[in-house]
């Protein structure tokens, strides 16, 4: 199981980040500071660094300089809530594998730690099937029996969760920090509303109501 550092101060997403780390099934740590994340990160006992530029001692960009210098190449991640393009690139230039701004949807941070995760190893998957549809990851688009449906961006994201995660069930609580973030009220009937949506475009049997959980992906026939 691969392990996954955070570095991030503010305890709310740190948490997000942790919980949702770990339902998809990733094992995860959380510091709050840059020197820990240093430590941490120098030890050789994570597989990826999140890592946040705005930390209270040392910047991320600090963080990662000093860890670039003393040989780690560690996969990094950025995560800021900075957009400019001079941070992108000091990020970049510093070192990063990739750079991700906040508010993030989450689905696209696991994909990006999964790409980080596999760059050496295996290629990554580009079509995810399941019955007759087909989504194509690089393009984004469905295709249904052959014919290709239109699907919003977060229709989307929901089908590939459930794509991603056959013959598991997932809570609603699991789909709205995968698929719309920690900004969301999780008291929200969003989940439902959009399941609705991938019954009608996608096939009303795929996406099964498993009473009191969740829902999952019908086995495949
Ligand atoms: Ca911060």
């Amino acid at each position: 199981m691969s392990q996954i550092l955070v570095a991030e101060d503010e305890a709310r997403i740190a948490s997000f980040l942790s919980k949702g780390l770990r339902s998809a099934g990733y094992s995860s740590v959380a510091v709050a500071t840059g020197a820990e994340a240093y430590d941490l990160a120098i030890s050789g006992d994570v597989d990826l660094m999140v890592l946040d530029i705005g930390l209270p001692d040392q910047d991320g960009f600090t963080v990662l300089h000093r860890l670039r210098a003393a040989g780690s190449t560690l996969p990094v991640i950025i995560l800021t809530a900075r957009t400019s393009v001079a941070d992108t690139v000091t990020g970049l230039d510093g070192g990063a594998d990739d750079y991700m701004t906040k508010p993030f949807r989450f689905e696209e941070l696991l994909a990006r730690i999964r790409l980080r995760l596999r760059a050496d190893t295996t290629a990554e998957v580009t079509v995810l099937s399941h019955n007759g549809l087909d989504l194509d990851l690089r393009t984004r688009q469905a295709r249904f029996e052959g014919k290709t449906v239109d699907l919003s961006a977060r229709e989307f994201a929901l089908a590939e969760t459930f794509l991603r995660n056959p013959g598991q069930v997932l809570s609603r609580e699991q789909l709205l920090s995968r698929v719309w973030g920690y900004d969301f009220d999780p008291g929200s009937n969003v989940v439902d509303v959009y399941v609705r949506y991938l019954r009608n475009k996608l096939g009303a049997h795929r996406f099964l109501t498993v009473r009191g959980m969740g829902y999952r992906l019908a086995e495949p026939s």
